[in-house]
C-alpha cells in the first residue's frame, strides 16, 4: 500500500542510531508492557530511525505508515478488493501488525483523517482490540504488538494537534535536534565526512536553528545536515552543498535566503 514499508532485521544489522538520552530504555519498557508510544519532535531529528533501530534490536517486524491527509482508517485496517473476479479481504498494515504481534509506526499521525484516531482508541487502552467493522471481526492484539506514533508539535496548525483524549493514551518521548557533539557524531557516521568540516556544518545548523520563529518556520533538520555533509564528502564544494541542502530547503524568500547566506559566510569565512 502507498506509503507503507515493512522490514524485519536482526539486532546485529540494526540501523545506526545514537541515543539522545534514555529513550531506548523507555521504548523497551513500553514494549515489554504492551504500552503505546508517542514520539514528539521536529522533522528530521531521528524519530523514524529510532523506531527502525528499536524494532531491529527487539527482533520485531515493523510496519511503517507515512500518514497524509487522505489516509483513512480503511487504509490501516484493510478493505475488500476484487481479485480475479472474486472479492477478497486484504488486511491493512495495522491489522497485520495486530495479528502478528509486530510494531506499527504511524509517522505524522495528526496528518491522517479523523476516523483514524477512533480506530486507535480501543487499541491503546487495556482492551488492546481492533474492531474490523467490515468483516465483523474483533481482533485481540497478539502479544508483542506495539503501536508507535509520531507528530511534530511545532506546526502552527491548530486543526492538526492531537486531542488530549488521544494523546493521554500514549507514553510520550520528546525528541529534539541532538546536542552539537552528538549531532556531529551522527553526521560523521552517516556521511563519512571528516570531523572538522562536520563540526563547522553542525555549528552552522545551530545558528540557523536560532532563527526559528523569526525568519524561519522550522530549524534545519539533522537530515539536511547529513545531506550537506554527504554532498561535500562526494566532492561538491562546501558553498554549493550548503546552498542546496541547508539554505534552499528552508525558505523561498530571497531576502531571508540572503540573510542565511551571510550566516554561512560568518561560519565558513
Ligand atoms: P524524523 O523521523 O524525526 O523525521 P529521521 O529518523 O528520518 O527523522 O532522521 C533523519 C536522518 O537523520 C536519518 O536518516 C539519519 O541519517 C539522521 N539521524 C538523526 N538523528 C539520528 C540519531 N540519533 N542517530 C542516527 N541517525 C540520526
Amino acid at each position: 500500500m502507498d506509503g507503507t514499508t515493512t522490514n524485519l532485521q536482526g539486532a546485529a544489522d540494526a540501523p545506526f542510531y545514537l541515543a539522545h538520552a534514555d529513550e531506548c530504555d523507555v521504548f523497551e519498557a513500553a514494549n515489554a508492557n504492551g504500552l503505546p508510544v508517542l514520539l514528539k519532535g521536529p522533522t528530521g531529528c531521528g524519530k523514524t530511525r529510532f523506531v527502525s533501530h528499536m524494532a531491529a534490536r527487539l527482533g520485531k517486524k515493523l510496519y511503517t505508515v507515512a500518514c497524509h491527509d487522505d489516509l483513512a482508517a480503511a487504509d490501516l485496517i484493510g478493505r475488500y478488493l476484487l481479485k480475479g473476479g472474486e472479492t477478497v479481504w486484504v488486511d491493512g498494515p495495522l491489522t497485520r501488525a495486530v495479528r502478528e504481534g509486530a510494531i506499527c509506526y504511524l509517522d505524522e499521525v495528526v496528518e491522517a483523517r479523523k476516523d483514524v484516531t477512533v480506530v486507535l482508541h480501543p487499541l491503546t487502552d487495556d482492551r488492546r482490540i481492533l474492531p474490523i467493522d467490515r468483516t465483523g471481526e474483533e481482533l485481540e492484539a497478539a502479544p508483542g504488538f506495539m503501536l508507535v506514533a509520531s507528530y511534530n508539535p511545532g506546526y502552527q496548525n491548530i486543526l492538526k494537534t492531537l486531542k488530549p483524549s488521544t494523546r493521554q493514551r500514549f507514553i510520550s518521548v520528546e525528541f529534539d535536534f541532538p546536542k552539537p557533539e552528538l549531532e556531529a557524531r551522527v553526521v560523521a557516521q552517516e556521511s563519512g565526512l571528516d570531523a572538522d568540516r562536520v563540526k563547522a556544518l553542525v555549528r552552522l545548523a545551530g545558528k540557523l536553528r536560532a532563527l526559528k520563529g523569526q525568519d524561519l518556520e522550522e530549524g534545519v533538520s539533522t537530515r539536511l545536515v547529513v545531506y550537506a555533509a554527504t554532498l561535500i564528502a562526494q566532492g561538491m564544494s562546501v558553498e554549493r552543498a550548503i546552498l542546496a541542502a541547508m539554505v534552499e530547503p528552508l525558505t523561498d524568500d530571497e531576502d531571508v535566503k540572503r540573510g542565511l547566506l551571510d550566516l554561512v559566510t560568518a561560519v565558513f569565512g
